[in-house]
């Protein structure tokens, strides 16, 4: 089975365009591999894959997907550059589809061939009309039958599957992102992965203070984000020593940003260790007491790596929307022991400032709370549930 992917060209100029066409070649041939023999070939702007006929194309399907740069692809019917060839191609498809209206599209991206795009149009519109008794609608056609055609080859398209766009993923760098068992943070992990980023995860959690059921939902959030990027990589660090030692020295009201500023430590830590050049949260503006302009500033002054806040400017139910369409919202809004649930505070602060956070954590030995807890953490790398 010979399948073409197209990517979105904009903004592809020059030297990224092979570093770009190389990256998502793989990624995809990664995303397929335990399905069978793949082989995959740069054409012409496109890419073009062929696989063993006996895999079922709505499996390809679904795997193609979620590979992150992908606008379109299509199943074709390579044929010889000639009418002849391309009618074979045309009956090929017309095996497999019915329909009651159609339009057809032909695009030539080599001007010597002996036809017109629009002469190709004309000719097989007929003939299609006339061998399937359906009628030609060039507005909203049931089924597109499109016809590419290039120097050697032509190419019949049957139908077009829209892919999830983007860039490929490992294009952009490495980031780290910290990931609760919330609605946001996959959302917020996602976004990025989109924008070409592997993403590594981190996951804070209170155990043996409280069960360790946020570490299993983390697991599996991962492993459905994990179909985006393939296997993925998770640390798990105990946070409840840390939260007690806050709560034993600090105000109550501004315990959740102390958290925050604590993990957002830790986790520079992990990403500078990973190479990871940002780190990723689930933060937005105004969304709870934690997220005010003033706490987002005293939270972000913890980290001198850049933090990326891919939910910032939206609403809870645009995120809602994006977790529906990820497949992440069911298992999140399942009830956890979420680390930030435990010794929460009554009345979180809305404003904090960071001079006041410095003084009390002056008291600490903030490095060593951080070796402590990278030591204690664990790794683990987890493979994409399908
Ligand atoms: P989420 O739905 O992502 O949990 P939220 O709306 O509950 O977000 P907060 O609880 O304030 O918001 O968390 C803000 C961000 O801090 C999260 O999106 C996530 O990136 C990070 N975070 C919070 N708790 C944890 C945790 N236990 N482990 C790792 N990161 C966390
Ligand atoms: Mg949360």
């Amino acid at each position: 089975m010979k399948i073409v992917v197209h990517y979105s060209e904009i903004g592809l100029k020059g030297r990224n365009r092979p570093r770009f066409e190389d990256r998502l070649l793989a990624n995809l041939r990664d995303g397929l591999i335990d399905l069978g023999d793949i082989r995959g070939q740069r054409l012409f702007g496109r890419l073009m894959l062929t696989l063993p006929d006996d895999i079922p194309f709505e499996q390809i399907r679904a795997r193609i997907q979620s590979v992150c740069g992908v606008a379109y692809f299509s199943r074709v019917t390579e044929c010889e550059p000639n009418f002849d060839g391309i009618q074979k191609g045309v009956d090929d498809f017309l095996e497999s589809t019915r329909f009651e209206s159609f339009g057809i599209r032909a695009r030539r991206s080599e001007k010597r061939l002996p036809f017109t795009s629009l002469e190709l149009e004309r000719h097989f519109g007929h003939y299609v009309a006339q061998k399937t008794g359906a009628r030609v609608d060039l507005k909203q056609p049931e089924v597109w039958i499109e016809i590419h055609a290039m120097n050697k080859v032509v190419f019949v398209l049957h139908g077009r599957q829209s892919g999830i766009g983007g860039l490929p993923v490992g294009i952009s760098g490495r980031v780290t992102a910290l990931i609760s068992g919330g609605i946001d943070s996959p959302v917020a992990a996602f976004k990025v992965m989109r924008r070409g980023c592997y993403v590594r995860f981190v996951h804070f959690h209170s155990h043996p203070f409280t069960s360790a059921s946020s570490q299993d939902k983390v697991r599996d959030l991962v492993a459905i984000l994990a179909r985006y990027q393939g296997p993925s990589r998770l640390h798990t660090v105990p946070f409840g020593e840390i939260q007690r030692q806050i709560v034993r020295d600090a105000p109550e009201e501004p315990r959740i940003i102390l958290y925050r500023r604590m993990m957002f430590r830790i986790a520079q830590r992990l990403a500078e260790s990973q190479g990871s050049l940002a780190l990723v949260t689930g933060e937005c503006v105004g969304q709870v007491s934690s997220q005010t302009l003033a706490n987002l500033d005293s939270i972000n002054r913890a980290a001198t790596l850049p933090v990326l806040r891919p939910l910032i400017g939206e609403d809870k139910d645009q995120i809602i929307r994006s977790a529906e369409q990820l497949g992440t919202y069911s298992l999140s809004i399942e009830p956890d022991d979420d680390c930030c649930s435990y010794l929460m505070p009554n009345r979180p602060a809305t404003k904090t400032r960071p001079e006041a956070l410095e003084r009390i954590e002056q008291l600490w030995d903030i490095e060593g709370m951080i070796k402590d807890a990278i030591d204690r953490s664990q790794f683990e790398v987890i493979k994409p549930v399908r």
